[in-house]
């Protein structure tokens, strides 16, 4: 079985970037769209991926920042709201600044909770700021799983799917101690939009086949714990999906449906399956 971790990051305030940030970037819509669409609505497609995977029977994770420039995450309450009360889970979306220091990462997982109103176990630091501390910092403060690794910008290769445990042997004894089932778990990030369609130059017409060779990939490799099969995780950010190639997601999500071997999930369900 291939499993897929879905998920979105929502890396923009509830009102989208100023006007002139949209304006500089018209190029990147479709003209139609972009002229009967108000520039707030542009960038902000919560509802539009509900509905999509509602229609696929598909739930993913959003993960929500606590700093928005210019903005507040309490203005994306009732979204949260209404995704937590369908099944979506919520997952913090770290600012890179916290993340060498454990006690400003802990008032960020704090700032999420007091809107979900239940415990966050998934992380994404914004960027995708990783270093080999944050692990354990985050095992400390009770996350399950982070996603937040990527090796490269430019290549999907092994490096890139499946997933580790952090070993508090090697990374300073953890708080869980000896006991594997409770480590933390580290998802690298395989596919994402930005770098698809940037750095690896991907043309929308060929991102289906991309996601065909990288399911290729994992289903030849074996992850030695007893999974049998591999992981891939999927970032699809929230303020693409009317963007060229963005707008792809859901033909690929039609795409992954379609195939009889692959699953598709948020972040802390797969933590669920890998722990039992
Ligand atoms: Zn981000």
């Amino acid at each position: 079985m291939q499993y897929i971790f879905l998920s979105h990051d929502v890396d923009w305030r509830r009102q989208g970037p100023p006007v002139e940030h949209i304006l500089e970037r018209k190029d990147r819509f479709d003209s139609k769209i972009f002229e009967r669409t108000k520039p707030e609505d542009l960038y902000r497609n919560i509802p539009e991926y509900m509905e999509i995977e509602e229609k696929l029977g598909v739930r993913s994770t959003f993960f929500f920042r606590t700093i928005y420039e210019n903005g507040n995450l309490i203005d994306y309450e009732d979204d949260i709201k209404q995704l937590q009360e369908s099944n979506w889970e919520i997952g913090l979306h770290t600012d890179p600044t916290s993340i060498d220091d454990a006690e400003k990462i802990r008032l960020e997982k704090e700032k999420l909770e007091s809107i979900t109103k239940k415990p966050i176990f998934g992380n994404r630091v914004h960027f995708l700021n990783y270093n080999s501390e944050l692990l354990n910092k985050l095992e400390k403060l009770g996350f399950s799983y982070d996603s937040s690794l990527r090796h490269s910008k430019d290549r999907i290769d092994e490096k890139e799917m499946r997933y580790f445990r952090n070993n508090p042997v090697t990374q300073n004894l953890g708080s869980h101690g000896m006991d594997p089932s409770k480590w933390i778990i580290e998802f690298p990030v395989t596919l994402m939009d930005a770098y698809l369609f940037t750095h690896m130059k991907i043309k929308e017409d060929k991102i289906i086949s991309e996601f065909k060779k990288t399911l290729d990939i994992s289903r030849n490799l074996w992850d030695g714990e007893g999974l049998y099969g591999g992981v891939i995780t999927v970032i699809w950010h929230d303020n693409v999906l009317k963007m060229k190639g963005g707008r792809m997601y859901q033909q690929i999500l039609e795409f992954l449906t379609s195939q009889d071997d692959v699953k598709i999930m948020r972040g802390i369900d797969l933590v669920e399956i890998l722990k039992n």
